[in-house]
């Protein structure tokens, strides 16, 4: 950005002047702040807030959180949901209340349990300054429509391009209510269906806005949706072993490995029961195999049986190897011989 000091000031002022009156926004101490970055995770900030009250009420502190049994936790949780995020919750209170004190670097709070790099970036820069950019959805999209962003935002790489941008862009004396500042644009203005842009404070530093393109970003490509596709294998499994056909040397696919028949390779054979199930995936292809049971009058050409010692000697496909699972398993089951 060609102004990021102007884009910096134009941020900052509307925030200050613009900013909802949130309750985790009225002090910065880490724990609140923590408290409430984890609530928001998953829910609404209005959906949020009496719960983020009541649960400081109930735990006010890390020793109150960390000391609190079980039941209690999960019961000022309830209703949020996603309990782990609860349990992680307390996991790193313990930790903190252990160590004596609240961490106050990037990297020590990264390492918490259920801390990821958007927490740790919030927290350690409003509780304690660092100078770390804070990249959530919000904070994404808005940045992908400040610089016309070409690449699927659903991508690493196009994360990574976009932490850089937005580290660059950080006011680094006052990170923590930059973060903020972003988060509060993409919240209240930089929306995702209808992006205020009459309304927004850095209008002028925008790229999408200034090519009217500013529905288009954040670009995100269609995930090419994996074919399905439906496969029977045969056991015929006698006492001399069980039957198999051999890949030629010259298969494109796995050359010399021996397969399970599928019944259309055995014109005639009884299909007896289905012993299982399991799925493969072949780069976008998912297979879901039956496993049938069955057996044959003749052995045809380029069949043969193996026995069960050999099978541990000769190459086997994955696809058999699970579908000899599903034998083995059906015969640990009680009622199967
Ligand atoms: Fe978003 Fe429009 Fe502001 Fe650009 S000008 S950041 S698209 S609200």
């Amino acid at each position: 950005m060609r102004n990021a000091a102007g884009f910096r000031r134009s941020l900052l002022q509307w925030y200050a002047r613009h900013k909802r009156d949130l309750p985790w926004r009225r002090n910065s101490d880490p724990y609140p702040v923590w408290i409430s970055e984890i609530m928001l995770q998953q829910t609404r900030v209005n959906a949020v807030i009496p719960y983020y009250e009541r649960f400081l009420n109930r735990f006010p502190s890390v020793e109150a959180l960390a000391c609190a049994s079980e039941q209690d936790l999960l019961a000022a949780w309830a209703g949020l949901g996603y309990y782990s995020r609860a349990r992680n919750l307390q996991a790193a209170a313990k930790l903190i209340h252990e160590r004596g004190r609240f961490p106050n670097e990037y990297e020590q709070i990264r390492e918490l349990p259920g801390i990821g790099d958007y927490t740790a970036a919030a927290v350690s820069s409003i509780s304690f300054g660092r100078p770390r950019a804070a990249l959530d959805g919000n904070v994404m999209r808005v940045l992908s429509r400040l610089l016309a962003e070409t690449g699927d935002i659903g991508s690493p790489v196009t994360r990574v391009r976009l932490q850089a941008a937005a580290d660059e862009l950080l006011d680094r004396k006052r990170p923590g209510e930059f973060n903020q500042a972003m988060m509060e644009l993409g919240a209240t203005v930089c929306l995702p269906q209808q992006p205020q842009c009459l309304l927004c404070p850095v209008t002028e530093h925008c790229e999408a806005r200034r090519s009217g393109r500013q529905r288009e970003f954040p670009i995100k490509r269609k995930r090419a949706s994996p074919n399905v596709v439906a496969k029977e294998l045969l056991v015929v499994n006698k006492r001399c072993g069980i039957l198999f056909w051999q890949r030629p040397a010259d298969s494109r696919r796995l050359a010399g490995f021996w397969e399970l028949p599928e019944p259309s390779q055995l014109p005639g054979a009884r299909v007896e029961k289905t012993i299982g199930q399991f799925r493969h995936t072949i780069v976008n292809t998912t297979y879901c195999f039956q496993v049938l049971e069955g057996s044959i009058q003749t052995v045809p050409d380029g069949f043969s049986y193996l026995t069960k010692k050999s099978l541990d000697e000769v190459p086997l496909s994955t696809t058999a190897k699970k579908a000899l699972a599903c034998l083995q398993n059906r015969r640990l089951m009680p009622g199967h011989g």
